[in-house]
């Protein structure tokens, strides 16, 4: 695995899970049910943890909410479900969390964007939060967004930069508020007396260039853990392309600590897909290893019956349904990766690189798949049970190399 020279940081825990330091970067997610609605927020949760989410992240927008906390995390530890749930407040948070002990006391962190903590008494908000958060033993995410920045201190900062003989940018102005309002609330919080560990910063930006740009800047002033994520990233492909091109660069730098891909699910579709992708991240960089993955070439003239493309996704589905058992039973086996390639240009090859390939016969070739397991050839296989016994090759490696 890569370890890409993390930058320095503290660790934070929240609840059980460490962010920061030395530990390994925490996929987490954020559900997009009415929090007060506690059977679908209790499923949700489960369907996220079950994914792979290490934290799960929950709105926590009025007082129905705020009372339903203590019950979901009832409902989710009932089922066996450990992890730590963090409430996301705006506006009102310093009410919410006065009001609702219960809620503070089983929150394991609290997010606060200091541009929704309130215009008249923002400070004293803030304060009220932090004092609840010193009082539970809670740590929080100041998390500054630039669609919701504190438009003060920005219009202070423009007014500064106008008067500079070599002023920057609008752009470069925006980076700098973003990154001085997180600074700014996390020395506001450790005056207060909450510790200098019990603090994550993030600032998020729905641009990729732009995000790269303020995390770099934002990584460089202090040594507090970094939430990492592009805001708003959008639907499907994009969404997905987006968040990756936008995290990768910063996590190849050592930069973000935990991450959180925010797409935007079809009507009714699958909220764990954010943390499927989030994992995916990781695996790709090296960075963690969740599951084997398959090495499957893209197709092309040189064989073009569909038999390749269906075997590949017959082995990828067969690898997800056996991780629960696997990922117990076979430690490290995460980390096997599997070629199933379509023709003898780059089948061998390939093959002989993963831990076990099967190079599949291309149109005109004569109909043997040969078999290479740990670079060497091991057998070949041909005609209708191809599929299963490559499957019985694959369980009996896995039981050999990680039993
Ligand atoms: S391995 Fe063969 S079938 Fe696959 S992309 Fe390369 S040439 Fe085409």
């Amino acid at each position: 695995m890569n370890s890409w020279n993390r930058r320095k940081s503290v660790a934070v825990a929240v609840g059980d899970v460490l962010i920061g330091g030395d530990n390994p970067v925490v996929v987490q997610s954020m559900t997009n049910t009415d929090t007060a609605d506690i059977e679908s927020t209790s499923t949700q949760i489960i369907e996220l943890v079950e994914a792979g989410s290490k934290l799960v992240r929950v709105t926590v927008n009025n007082n129905a909410a705020a009372k339903a906390i203590p019950e979901i995390l009832s409902r989710i530890q009932a089922e066996g479900i450990d992890v730590p749930i963090v409430g996301d407040f705006h506006y009102n948070g310093h009410i919410l969390l006065t009001d609702n002990p219960g809620c503070a006391r089983s929150l394991a962190k609290y997010r606060i964007n200091p541009g929704n903590v309130g215009t008249k008494h923002r400070d004293t908000n803030f304060q009220k939060i932090i004092e609840v958060a010193i009082s539970n033993n809670k740590p929080i995410r100041i998390g500054v967004n630039w669609g919701s920045l504190d438009q003060r201190l920005l219009t202070e900062m423009m007014d500064e930069n106008a008067k500079l003989t070599d002023p920057k940018s609008d752009r470069e102005v925006i980076f700098d508020a973003m990154v001085k309002s997180a600074m700014r609330s996390a020395e506001l919080a450790e005056e207060i007396g909450l510790a200098h560990n019990m603090i994550i910063l993030s600032a998020k930006v729905s641009e990729v260039p732009d995000l790269i740009q303020v995390y770099r800047l934002l990584s460089s002033q202090s040594d507090y853990p970094l939430h990492l994520g592009l805001t708003e990233a959008g639907i499907g492909i994009k969404g997905i392309v987006a968040t990756a091109v936008g995290i990768s660069p910063l996590l190849i730098e050592g930069i973000g600590d935990t991450i959180r891909v925010s797409l935007t699910p079809k009507p009714g579709g699958d909220r764990a897909e954010e943390v499927r992708v989030a994992r995916q991240i990781l695996q790709s960089l090296k960075i963690q290893s969740f599951e084997p993955q398959v090495t499957a070439c893209p197709g092309c003239g040189r064989t073009t019956s569909t038999f390749f493309q269906e075997m590949a996704q017959d082995i990828q589905t067969y690898i997800q349904d056996q991780m629960p058992i696997w990922r117990n039973d076979f430690p490290g086996v995460e980390e096997m990766t599997v070629a199933v390639m379509g023709c003898v240009v780059n089948g061998p090859g390939e093959s002989k690189h993963a831990n076990i390939g099967i190079s599949l016969p291309g149109t005109f070739e004569e109909p043997k798949a040969p078999i290479y397991v740990d670079g060497k050839h091991h057998s070949t296989l041909q005609g209708e049970g191809l599929v299963e016994e490559f499957k019985t090759i694959l369980d009996k490696y896995i039981r050999t190399n990680y039993g």
